[in-house]
C-alpha cells in the first residue's frame, strides 16, 4: 500500500518510523522546508533532516534530533573565530549541510538532493520536499520579528507569539513529487507534528490542499495533543496566543475538509463529540510514541483505520 505522510520534525519523524516500519507500507513522506535557515554559509534543513536521521536510524534517540555519537569540534572553531554558535551543529551533521550546500550551489534541485540524501543514508522511505522554493517561517513576537530557528531555538520559545508568517509562501509552486505522491496515495497520514509551524506551511503551498482535498486516499491525522497538553514544543503556547483552541479540537478545525479522521487520546475522549460536529471522524487510541514498539503499533492502527476503507 502507498502511505504518503505529511510530517515535520520530531513529531513528525515518529510517525514516519512506525509507517516505515509496517512490512505491507511503502512510505513517501511530504517534509517541512518552511524552517530552513543559512547558518555559516550553508544551507540547514532541520525538519527534513530529523526525518533523514529517523529513518536511517542515525538520529541520537535522547534528544530527538542531531546525529547520534557527535562531536562538536567544528561549531568549537566557529566559536573561536567570533561566530554566533546558538544553533548547535554536530561535525557529522556539519557534513550533511556542506553536500546539501555544494549540490544547491551547482543548481540541483532541492527535491532532488533530499531524495539522493535519503537514498544515501538508507532511510527506508521516500523523502518529498512540499516545494522547491524558498519559505520561510518568521514569528513575531514581543521581541519583534524573528526566524523561526531564532524563535525556537535562541530564544527558546520564550517570547509571546503575536504572529506568525510564511515568507515566500504564496509564491511558491508544488514540487510534482509531492502532488504525485498525494493523488497516488493509498492512505493519506498527517502526523502530530506542530499544526502552526510545521504542517501549515506545507499544506499553504499553492495547489497543495486542493491536491489533499482531490485525493482519492482516505486521511487519517493524529493529534499532537494528548490530555490538552503537547508532547513538547510550543504548539499550544502558539495557539492559544493566535486565539485557538489549544487541544485536539483546536486540531480538528484547522484539518476540518483536510482530513476525515483525527486519532485522539483516550484521555481527550471528552473532545470526540466536538470534533464529529467539526467533520471528522475521533478515533480514541493511545498516541504518545515512546519506544520503536509504540510507533509500530500506533502506525498500525492509523494503516488499519484507512486501508480498511480504502
Ligand atoms: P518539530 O518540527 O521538531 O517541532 O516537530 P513536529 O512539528 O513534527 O512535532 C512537534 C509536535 O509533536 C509537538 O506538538 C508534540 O506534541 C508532538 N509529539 C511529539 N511526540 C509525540 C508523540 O509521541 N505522540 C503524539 N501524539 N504527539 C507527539
Ligand atoms: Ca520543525
Amino acid at each position: 500500500h502507498k502511505v504518503t505522510l505529511l510530517a515535520g520534525g520530531v513529531g513528525g519523524a515518529k510517525m514516519a518510523e512506525g509507517l516505515a516500519a509496517l512490512p505491507d507500507v511503502a512510505l513517501s513522506v511530504i517534509g517541512n522546508v518552511a524552517d530552513d535557515d543559512d547558518f555559516h554559509g550553508l544551507w540547514v534543513s532541520p525538519d527534513i533532516d530529523t526525518l533523514t536521521y529517523s529513518l536511517a536510524d542515525v538520529i541520537d534517540r535522547t534528544q530527538g534530533w542531531g546525529v547520534a555519537d557527535e562531536s562538536h569540534r567544528a561549531l568549537e572553531t566557529l566559536n573561536r573565530l567570533g561566530a554566533d554558535t546558538w544553533m548547535s551543529l554536530g561535525d557529522r551533521d556539519f557534513g550533511l549541510h556542506i553536500y546539501r550546500t555544494m549540490r544547491r550551489l551547482k543548481g540541483d534541485r532541492p527535491s532532488d538532493i533530499a531524495r539522493d540524501v535519503a537514498r544515501a543514508f538508507g532511510a527506508g522511505a521516500e523523502i518529498l520536499l512540499p516545494t522547491d522554493n524558498k519559505v520561510q517561517t518568521r514569528v513575531r513576537t514581543d521581541a519583534g520579528w524573528l526566524s523561526f530557528q531564532e524563535y525556537f531555538v535562541r530564544e527558546r520559545c520564550a517570547p509571546e507569539v503575536r504572529e506568525l508568517a510564511f515568507d515566500g509562501l504564496d509564491k511558491a509552486r508544488p514540487a510534482p513529487e509531492a502532488l504525485a505522491a498525494i493523488r497516488q496515495a493509498d492512505l493519506i497520514v498527517i502526523a502530530p507534528s506542530n499544526p502552526l509551524v510545521s504542517i501549515a506551511p506545507i499544506l499553504g503551498v499553492p495547489g497543495m490542499s486542493a491536491a489533499l482535498r482531490a485525493a482519492r486516499a482516505p486521511k487519517v491525522a493524529v493529534s499532537p495533543f494528548i490530555g490538552g497538553k503537547v508532547v513538547k514544543g510550543p504548539a499550544d503556547r502558539m495557539m492559544a496566543a493566535l486565539g485557538e483552541r489549544a487541544d485536539a479540537a483546536g486540531v480538528a478545525a484547522r484539518y476540518r475538509g483536510l482530513a476525515d479522521t483525527l486519532v485522539i487520546d483516550h484521555a481527550d475522549a471528552g473532545l470526540a463529540g466536538e470534533i464529529r460536529a467539526m467533520g471528522l471522524a475521533p478515533v480514541c487510541s493511545e498516541i504518545l510514541m515512546t519506544t520503536q514498539e509504540d510507533k509500530a503499533r500506533l502506525a498500525r492502527e492509523v494503516a488499519d483505520l484507512g486501508l480498511a476503507r480504502a
